[in-house]
């Protein structure tokens, strides 16, 4: 639900009508504004980095004193972040005396949020939990973030009579098209996400029917009701905040299809992509699979190369991993995982400024708070692997690591 003024609007509608409409009106932009080479001079002076640069040129690897560096082959900035931001500071030149918004974070990166703000750009208030659009007003212009924003939302812009910049994904947009297949042929969407997750949000906004999965133990627990029936009181509480409004396990698992937030572990969407097709299979019979079972290839490949490169990094000899991005990104978040699958000390950390003087880090771990850890960084020769989420610009990696060198070499001395 979003509240504006003090108004609840709630959610049904024709939401492909909706975006056809859209995309047709004149108030709604989905490219740039023909400022890309002021914006990507721009991009290189305020995120990219020369000694990231060389370390991509020297096989990935840099050694300073008695500290190797191990990068991630594929790590940080992801074409569809790149293009997000780039849009956004294209808006800024393109409409300067504007008030410009933006629905959310742009993307789970705290210094380019906070650039944005300092370049005027505000952010939709959060308040108990619900964004307030009480303050924008007609002719505003808003900017979504690259993981897109809820029908609603968008619809409720319109409405207010705001220009619309959606920088969304391409790959977001392709899972809200297989989601609306799902509905135009009356499949329920299981999608594999979080449902707190904003992407999540905004691709259960465009689904008819849905249940959102966290990971293969939820997707196992539902295969097992639909094989054999079960507790549905204690399905829908379990399900409580991940399901369509009127879900009804019993009536809506006949038919499903499924979809994915981008940022998810490939290999768990993929195993939930076969638990159900098996299910489905053993429940109807093959030759009926098809009129119960829907699937189309949604992964991204951005994040799929980030996490194949971290599945390679951690393969080499490591004394720890240090991940970055935001705390709230998800695709970070399963990139510490398979470190600390792999049984190697990992601190995943949002900024250089975590690493403190003192061999002391400010760190985050898995699922808990942040805490501080002293003497993190282990004496003599040491190797640290470096890896970086989609939201990650190669400066702050540089940061990062020149920290690392500096508290070494200070050790030393
Ligand atoms: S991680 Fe993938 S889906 Fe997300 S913004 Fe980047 S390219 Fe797009």
């Amino acid at each position: 639900m979003i509240r504006v003024a003090g108004r609840l609007l709630n959610g049904a509608m024709d939401t492909k009508a909706f975006k056809r409409s859209l995309n047709s009106s004149e108030n709604y932009h989905r490219k740039g504004f023909g400022h890309e080479a002021e914006v990507a001079g721009l991009m290189q002076s305020e995120y990219q980095s020369n000694l990231i640069q060389q370390i991509r040129d020297n096989n990935f690897t840099w050694q300073r004193g008695n500290v190797t560096v191990r990068l991630a082959e594929a790590f940080g900035f992801c074409w569809g972040v790149e293009r997000a931001v780039a849009m956004a500071y294209e808006t800024r030149q393109h409409f300067p005396t504007e008030r410009i918004w933006i629905t959310n974070e742009i993307i789970h990166n705290p210094s380019v949020n906070q650039r944005l703000r300092e370049m005027q750009v505000g952010f939709i208030p959060v308040i108990d939990n619900q964004k307030d659009f009480s303050e924008i007003a007609q002719g505003d212009v808003v900017i979504l973030p690259a993981f897109g924003a809820s029908v609603q939302e968008m619809q409720l812009l319109n409405d207010l009579g705001c220009k619309i910049v959606d920088t969304t994904c391409p790959w977001v947009s392709k899972v809200w098209n297989t989601v609306e297949k799902h509905k135009k042929n009356q499949y329920t969407s299981i999608i594999h996400g979080k449902y707190s997750h904003e992407e999540t949000i905004a691709t259960s906004s465009f689904a008819g029917t849905y249940l959102i999965v966290l990971n293969l133990a939820e997707a196992e627990y539902v295969a097992h009701y639909i094989l054999n029936g079960g507790d549905k009181a204690e399905f829908m509480a379990k399900f409580s905040r991940a399901h369509s409004e009127g879900f009804d396990p019993d009536r809506d698992l006949a038919q499903i299809g499924i979809a994915n937030q981008t940022t998810m572990l490939k290999g768990e969407t993929e195993q939930i992509g076969k638990l159900f097709e098996h299910t489905m299979m053993r429940k109807y019979g093959p030759d009926q699979l098809n009129q119960h079972f829907l699937s189309f290839n949604t992964i991204c490949d951005a994040t799929q190369e980030r996490q194949d490169a971290m599945f390679n990094l951690v393969e080499k000899k490591l004394d720890l991993m240090v991940v970055i991005g935001g705390y709230n990104s998800s695709n970070t978040t399963h990139l510490q995982e398979i470190a600390i699958e792999e049984r190697i000390p990992s601190y995943h950390i949002d900024s250089a400024d975590r690493i403190q003087p003192g061999n002391q880090i400010e760190h985050k771990p898995l699922g808990q708070p942040l805490i501080v850890t002293e003497n993190w960084l282990p004496e003599g020769e040491i190797v640290v692997g470096i890896t970086s989420g989609a939201s990650t610009p190669d400066r702050v990696v540089e940061e990062v690591i020149e920290k690392i060198f500096a508290l070494k070499t200070a050790a030393v001395c």
